[in-house]
């Protein structure tokens, strides 16, 4: 979580857009103790109420102060870039019109948010002066900016007053949008890369019920000695979302639709149906048609849809190479790979529905223990004419 949420160290693989994204978390990270501050003096009537921290308290206002110029200059560069420049990995059947405004209010309101900040840190830099009394804490972009204007002392309180209020109301409206916007990743990508899955990227998890069964038929006497898990099975893999983790509904929920995981998708690339992103999204629009319903009537529910075939379809899940490029690439650790696996799971082992070529090698797997059509007493068949041509059998 240090390294890859608060270190940003995925985003620096695209180092320019990645140092502005960077930036924009840090300053985020620091501007917020500020909110906190202005949230207490709001209910508290009291002002600038963490200046007793004294040094620690100007280092503070002066980092929030300059990150809110950084962040307001990273916010232009992000929407000239989504509004004028074509990227590819904006781009993609999941990202409809409402994604692409929902990017942009989100961005517009981070800009409010950043010139309120500015123009109340201005504006009590001003007023102060006006009533000759201390400044608390250090504002070195908007004591310049307070140069440059030449208002009146009422103006200036009104304009305090006017800038603070944006601020705050701006928050709170922020904050009730995240929620149904791409930018909940603001509260979920950390505790979701906290939770991220620690072993290598290629490993496939086990699954139990099929190691248990396996071991049943090599020794029979188990089935009978093995009381401990009892729980059955209800289906192998995932059709829908009552058999996702809570953790595949986390990275759904946490995934900001940056399209990095979609971006080095060798089947993406290559032309195949098939986008990471996509069966993120899928996730969490599928989870949001069918999760009321589950909360109401248990797993029993059925509304005749599936992710599986309504949302994803099987061409998509059989473009995947399992390469983990996109697990490898996504800066909140999302594993794709292992949802695709286990939706591939379920076709196979509930449904016998692998792609034909497959379903061929798994017959010769059950029948002759290897992918090839050949039975074990004919392997060596291929080297008996080697044998018969060997000059000693010659002579
Ligand atoms: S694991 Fe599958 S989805 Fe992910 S990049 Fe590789 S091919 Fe694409
Ligand atoms: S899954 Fe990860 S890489 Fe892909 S769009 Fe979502 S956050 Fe970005």
């Amino acid at each position: 979580m240090m390294e890859v949420a608060f270190g940003q160290t995925k985003i620096f693989r695209r180092p320019v857009i990645g140092l502005l994204h960077a930036l924009v978390f840090w300053g985020f990270c620091v501007i917020l103790l500020g909110s906190i501050e202005m949230v207490i003096d709001g209910i508290s009537g009291y002002e600038k109420v963490f200046k007793s921290l004294g040094w620690f308290y100007d280092v503070i206002m002066a980092s929030g102060d300059i990150f809110a110029f950084i962040i307001l200059l990273s916010i232009v560069v992000f929407l000239f870039r989504r509004i004028f420049l074509r990227i590819n990995r904006f781009e993609g059947i999941e990202m409809k019109k409402v994604s692409h405004v929902d990017a942009n209010i989100s961005l517009i309101l981070i800009g409010i948010l950043m010139v309120s900040l500015l123009g109340m840190n201005t504006f009590y830099i001003r007023s102060t002066g006006d009533s000759q009394s201390i400044i608390h804490g250090v504002y070195p972009v908007s004591v310049v900016l307070a140069e440059w204007f030449s208002t009146t002392a009422d103006i200036n309180h009104t304009l305090f007053v006017t800038n603070w209020w944006t601020h705050i109301l701006v928050i709170f409206i922020f904050a009730n949008y995240l929620p149904y916007s791409k930018h909940f990743h603001v509260f979920m990508s950390v505790p979701n890369v906290f939770l991220s899955r620690l072993e290598p990227l290629g490993k496939v998890t086990v699954m139990e019920s099929i190691t248990k069964e396996v071991k049943i038929m090599l020794n029979p006497e188990t089935a009978y000695s093995d009381t401990g898990d009892e729980d059955t099975v209800e289906r192998f893999g995932i059709l829908d979302v009552e058999d996702i983790t809570w953790k595949n509904y986390l990275d759904s929920l946490s995934c900001t639709e940056c399209g990095r995981c979609t971006s080095v998708c060798p089947a993406h690339l290559t032309g195949k149906k098939l986008s990471p992103r996509k069966v993120i999204m899928d996730v969490r629009a599928r989870m949001k048609e069918k999760g009321p319903g589950l909360v109401k009537n248990d797993r029993e529910y059925f509304d005749n849809k599936s992710l599986i075939r309504d949302y994803i379809s099987e061409e998509e899940l059989w473009a995947c190479t399992l390469c983990n490029a996109c697990a490898q690439e996504c800066p909140i650790n999302i594993n794709h790979p292992s949802l695709i696996l286990d939706m591939r799971r379920y076709l196979v082992m509930e449904e016998s529905a692998a792609p034909g070529e497959l379903n061929a090698i798994f017959s010769n797997i059950e029948n002759n223990g290897a992918p090839w059509q050949f039975s074990q007493e004919d392997r060596m068949l291929w080297a008996e004419e080697i044998q018969m041509n060997r000059p000693d059998k010659k002579d």
